[in-house]
């Protein structure tokens, strides 16, 4: 049997038509930069996602890094957010000339780690970019505290997060600004890059329409640098088309992620809360998990890869060098230990197949080759993952 990390081709045969007919529709308008399909899908996801604006952009990086320019953050600002994360929430920071600031996650969730924000907070800090990693969001209750306390504006980074909820709330609603990605592996996917920031704050939105055309208003007239950080209207017209299905492919998921749990907790694999068991199972802490990725927390996660590959099995690595590590962000001098549930993170997580289309049958035979891969190993003298069931903090 194969069971690919994600199946694209799967989800693509069942709404071909709608798409097919969207890209036409385009087409024989012949208005490919912003304009209408740009305005609809600026409409639909404003509205699905709770804001009362949304500017389409480029790319979910793009999304990122237009907030930041909107305000004005550049050389000696601080921005804070976490190392565990894709590069495009720490590359747009530094590519302004801005410090990002590491906060460690809670290795429960892996997200930000809340208790510890306040501590990274200087004179210089400007900003917060909370990450909804996988599809959960960070505790932004926590996060607003902060930030309305210190003054500093919060750029939520959905990328991976459209549709999920925290205490009835959605991403990208709470703070400030919310970014989301349409890469083609996310959640909601365009066919090429594609991105949205959302605001409910009527003067950032027009600050972003204005900076994602070079900043010219009227035409021709520049009162700030900006880019060409346009959404494509073909692009909108295929997300305004799935977006429909979006809540179906979302449920979809989460029954997967379900059936995952009751599965390896079945098998007797799952880690409890004291810490036996092989398999760390994600932990819904908020209210809407949409999962982006479904992440176990394994020990001899590269041997557990490799076994799974060779049973046809596709997986991934999310992410396996934290941020404070890479080699473009030396400068910075945070040494490896620094941040030390990111690093554990990068050493034990793996991401298994989750898509809306995996069928009951791919699903057992995933946990029936993870169980394998440990009852053979059983012998082996490798300790097991450290428990993180038993420092819940909540
Ligand atoms: C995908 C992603 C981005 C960037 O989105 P692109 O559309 O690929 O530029 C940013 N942050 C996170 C957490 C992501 O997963």
């Amino acid at each position: 049997m194969l069971v690919p990390l994600l199946d694209l081709k799967a989800q693509y045969a069942t709404i071909k038509a709608e798409v097919h007919a969207a890209i036409a529709e385009v087409m024989e308008s012949q208005h490919f930069i912003l304009g209408p399909k740009v305005e609809e899908c600026e409409k639909a996801i404003a509205y699905y996602s709770g804001s009362s604006y949304a500017i389409g952009v480029s790319s979910g990086s793009d999304a990122l890094l237009a907030c930041l320019m909107a305000e004005n953050i550049g050389p000696g600002d601080e921005v804070i957010t976490t190392p565990y994360t894709f590069f495009a929430t720490v590359g747009a920071i530094a590519r302004l000339g801005a410090t990002p600031v590491f906060v460690d996650i809670d290795p429960l969730t892996y997200n930000i780690d809340v208790s510890q924000i306040s501590s990274k907070v200087t004179s210089r800090t400007r900003a917060i970019i909370p990450v909804h990693l996988y599809g959960q969001m960070a505790d932004m209750e926590a996060v607003m505290a902060v930030a309305e306390k210190y003054g500093l504006v919060v750029i939520e980074d959905a990328a991976q997060a459209i549709g999920a909820e925290y205490k009835g709330r959605r991403a990208g609603s709470i703070g400030n600004y919310g970014c989301f990605s349409f890469f083609p592996s996310k959640n909601l996917g365009a066919a090429g890059d594609g991105g949205m920031v959302v605001t409910n704050d009527a003067q950032r939105a027009e600050r972003l329409k204005c900076l994602r055309g070079h900043g010219s208003k009227p035409k021709y007239h520049h009162k700030i640098v900006g880019g060409n950080f346009r959404l494509d209207a073909i692009q909108a017209a295929i997300v305004s088309a799935k977006l429909p299905h979006l809540d179906k492919w979302t449920a979809a998921r989460q029954r997967n992620a379900k059936m995952y749990d009751k599965l390896f907790s079945g098998a007797g694999v799952a880690m409890n809360a004291s810490g036996s068991g092989h398999v760390g199972l994600p932990r819904v802490v908020m209210n809407r998990h949409i999962f982006n990725q479904y992440v176990i927390r394994v020990s001899r996660r590269d041997e557990l890869q490799a076994a799974l590959k060779k049973r046809g099995i596709g997986t991934e690595v999310y992410y396996p060098v934290p941020m404070h590590v890479q080699e473009c962000f030396a400068y910075l001098g945070k040494k490896a230990g620094s941040f030390p549930e990111s690093e554990r993170a990068a050493r034990e997580t793996l991401a298994l197949p989750i898509y809306p289309e995996l069928s009951e049958a791919q699903l057992c035979y995933v946990v029936e080759c993870v169980c394998d891969f440990f009852a053979a190993g059983a012998s082996s003298n490798q300790t097991a993952p450290e428990a993180v069931g038993s420092q819940l903090k909540r």
